[in-house]
């Protein structure tokens, strides 16, 4: 026999776990599945384990999409204030580090016991270590076959995430089955990930471990964080930040010298006429990244017997020093996937499908990708609420 549900809601990730569990407490009927063994893993590993679980300067401008209009309606009816009124129902305590970046001061277990308990409230049918087979749509209602039978909705929820992080389970199940539907994928690409430096850039390989603040920009992303060398590359949240942009082919410019004024280096040289540019630059950098940059200038002998376009096309350099990354260390390393289900084919203020009555999707395996920050798991609680209103 077949169980009847309102709604189907494929992983219990961030999104699904936010969905089913509003769904469950306006009365639906519903089948969360994962193939997982537990629910949120992401959750779980999520901002070194403390989980950075919004952001209060949560905006439509600090998501990438194809469509950057396509977030805003469902982050404007949840907001970050929302879901920090939900963690403080639950007693969960919570501090901001940075930018707006709010963290449980305990552990991100808090946040997944809170939605499991938020799910338990609103009756939601959890099951864990699912093996979903067949998915099919026929006379009004969808279909899936797990192990222990069948099942079917007049609703199902696409909420399986991206491929970001495979061995923790991640899939690229949501663009499969968005097609078996007829829904397109933007070409899906690791995002928030470290960057990769061909060989010609030794150089910096040698200083890997390195950190200093910079700006880092590619396209139209502009990013003032720190960056960190590593052996293969670029890393750091500056880095992890631009490399969303980031196409391959494409330059990354970096701003080594964020908090001097311009015409710093010139100020130099008539203050300091007998001091080495690598001097001057120590003062403004770690020895070895100023060592290795100031080796690559090939600015000779003390900043006094320098002309001053000399000096000027230094610092200019400095402020824009270009690096043409190689590839990123890819999904296995990338904290999200840019691109995923294209939005045109989906309602803001739902999530349905446009063409497919009944079939939403939402989350990371939507063409919606924030900021670092705390603004992938704002997306997933509003676009799983959005759907939880509508089912
Ligand atoms: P997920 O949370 O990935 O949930 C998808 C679920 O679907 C999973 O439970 C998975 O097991 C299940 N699933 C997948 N395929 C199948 C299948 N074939 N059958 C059945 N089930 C399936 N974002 C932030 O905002 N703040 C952070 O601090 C942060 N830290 C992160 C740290 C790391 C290391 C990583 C990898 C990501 C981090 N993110 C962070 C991003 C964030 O985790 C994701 O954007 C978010 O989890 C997406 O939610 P989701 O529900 O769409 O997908």
């Amino acid at each position: 026999g077949e169980t009847d549900f309102d709604a189907i809601i494929l992983g219990a990730g961030a999104a699904g776990l936010m969905c089913a569990a509003l769904a469950g407490q306006r009365g639906k009927r519903v089948l969360l599945v994962d193939h997982a063994p537990e629910p949120g893993r992401k959750i779980l590993i999520s901002g070194g384990g403390r989980c950075n679980f919004t952001n209060i300067h949560t905006a439509p401008d600090r998501y990438l999409s194809e469509n950057p209009h396509f977030a805003r309606s469902a982050l404007s009816r949840y907001t970050a204030q929302d879901f920090l009124a939900l963690v403080e129902r639950h007693g969960i305590a919570w501090h901001e580090k940075t930018l707006g970046q709010l963290f449980c001061d305990g552990s991100a277990r808090q946040i997944v016991a809170m939605l499991v308990d938020e799910c338990a409230r609103g009756a939601v049918d959890l099951r864990c270590d699912a093996s979903i087979g067949e998915v099919s749509h026929a006379d009004g209602l969808f279909r899936i076959a797990l192990r222990e039978g069948s099942f079917r909705a007049p609703a199902l929820v696409i909420a399986t995430g991206g491929p970001s992080i495979p061995k923790m389970g991640a899939t690229g199940f949501a663009y499969d089955l968005a097609r078996q539907f007829g829904l397109k994928v933007v070409q899906p690409r690791p995002a928030l990930v470290p960057l990769k430096l061909p060989p010609g850039e030794a150089l910096f390989r040698e200083l890997s471990g390195v950190s200093t603040p910079v700006i880092a920009r590619c396209g139209e992303g502009r990013f003032s964080e720190a960056a960190l060398f590593t052996h293969r590359g670029l890393s750091g949240p500056a880095i992890l930040q631009v490399s969303s942009y980031w196409h391959r082919g494409e330059d990354v410019g970096i701003d080594f010298v964020p908090d001097r004024e311009s015409g710093w280096l010139l100020a130099a040289k008539r203050a300091r006429p007998r001091a080495a540019l690598r001097r001057v630059l120590e003062d403004a950098l770690p020895g070895r990244l100023a060592e290795a940059l100031s080796q690559r200038l090939a600015v000779e002998g003390d900043l006094g017997s320098q002309s001053d376009k000399a000096l000027a096309a230094a610092e200019q350099r400095l402020r824009d020093w270009r690096f043409t990354p190689d590839g990123s260390e890819g999904f296995a390393k990338a904290e999200v996937t840019a691109g995923g289900i294209d939005t045109r084919g989906l309602s803001s203020k739902t999530m349905e499908a446009v063409k497919v009555p009944g079939l939403y999707a939402i989350g990371e395996a939507v063409d919606v990708t924030g900021w670092l920050g705390g603004y992938n798991f704002q997306w997933a609680w509003a676009s799983g609420f959005a759907a939880a209103q509508a089912l």
